[in-house]
């Protein structure tokens, strides 16, 4: 291990959290790493990329897979090392002090400090369990909605009880030719008024669950769906097929590593300090008393967070960052965006 290897924070994390951490760790002049352990930031956020986001202060109403891109663009900003597909799995400390980060295939990463912001973990879309389902997944079977407009005219089969399956099935009721939708439930997991708007509209079809998918190899043209209390099968005709059964989490080893757990989370105090020290946490995989688990909270954490990494390796470092309104940091960057506005 030389010298150049180690840095001064490692961010395990590329949601909003770790996003805006390796941005903020910028502005305190460190040497930062994001580890991020999918091949792409923007965590949580791409399993609703479609919504509608308005609760982000300051931010007009925008598509979440807007504000992923704004929150990758910033979080670049002091050219921090990203790292993607390696899941951080445990860490330990060596007698320098300095921490070592493992991940599930072997990678070590050395580190003065560090900020868990792993959120609910590594989200896997929960796939249709069926043979030939992958098969299609390049076509007309979607695990998530990107562009509504795809939809239009089309006759929809959308799977699943939750709340973005009832969302979907509304915004697709306007849209499509016709919608169905299957639930291997009597009851939707999902907002009341929603599910009663949505058996007005569209064809509810419960307890019932996709049995086959009929096709020609590349595009799915039926569907059988069986209906558990009757036994009674059908085929509908389709043209596009919408699976929302949900996510598996993948939780790494990591909060088994001698840190302080409460109900599943880590647990931090008001500077985003664990047990541990040199480990900070931030964004939703952490808790205290009064935790906000919204993005908002999530910026929030990670600026303590990195504060507090900062006078952990640096203790007569000032307590926060200088405003970036009158940051010298951005004094060059200002000039290039005025240049680019005139
Ligand atoms: C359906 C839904 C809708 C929501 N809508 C809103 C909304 O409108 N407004 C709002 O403010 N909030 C909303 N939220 C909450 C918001 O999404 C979360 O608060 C936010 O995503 C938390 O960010 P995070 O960075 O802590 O975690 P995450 O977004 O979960 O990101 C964690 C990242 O860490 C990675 N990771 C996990 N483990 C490891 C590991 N061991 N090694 C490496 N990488 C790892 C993951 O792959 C992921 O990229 C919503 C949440 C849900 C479920």
């Amino acid at each position: 291990m030389h010298d150049q290897d180690i840095f001064d924070v490692t961010i395990i994390g590329g949601g909003p959290a770790g996003m805006y951490a390796a941005f903020y760790a910028g502005m305190r002049e460190m040497k930062v790493k994001l580890i991020e352990g999918k091949h792409q930031l923007g965590g949580f956020l791409h399993t609703y990329s479609d919504k509608t986001i308005w609760d982000v202060g300051g931010l007009p109403p925008m598509k979440c897979a807007k504000l992923i891109d704004w929150l990758v663009q910033q979080a670049g900003t002091f050219e921090p090392g990203f790292v993607f597909n390696q899941t951080v799995d445990t860490f330990s400390r060596l007698n320098n002090g300095v921490i070592v980060l493992q991940t599930e295939t072997g990678e070590l990463h050395y580190t003065r400090s560090v900020i868990i912001a792993i959120g609910r973990g590594v989200a896997e879309v929960q796939k249709l369990d069926i043979n030939t389902a992958h098969d299609y997944e390049r076509s007309n079977l979607h695990y998530t909605v990107q562009n509504l407009e795809r939809f239009a005219g089309k006759k929809v089969l959308i799977s699943g009880g939750g709340n973005s399956a009832v969302d979907w099935a509304l915004e697709l009721a306007e849209r499509a030719s016709s919608v169905t939708v299957v639930h291997r439930q009597d009851s939707f997991r999902a907002m009341e008024y929603n599910v009663s708007q949505m058996k007005s509209k569209v064809d509810v079809r419960v307890p019932c669950h996709i049995e086959g998918l009929y096709g020609n190899g590349e595009r799915i043209h039926q569907v059988g769906i069986v209906n558990s209390s009757t036994g009674e099968t059908t085929r509908l005709e389709v043209d596009e097929v919408i699976v929302s059964h949900g996510y598996t989490s993948h939780v790494s080893n990591l909060a088994g590593c001698g840190l302080e757990l409460h109900e599943g989370m880590i647990g931090m105090n008001q500077l985003a300090e664990t047990n541990v020290p040199g480990i900070f946490t931030a964004g939703d995989c952490a808790t205290r008393e009064g935790k906000v688990r919204l993005i908002a909270g999530a910026f929030n954490d990670a600026v303590v967070a990195v504060n507090s990494a900062k006078m952990y390796l640096e203790p007569s470092a000032a307590g926060m960052a200088y405003v970036s309104s009158h940051n010298e940091l951005f004094r060059e960057k200002n000039r290039a965006l005025e240049h680019e506005q005139t």
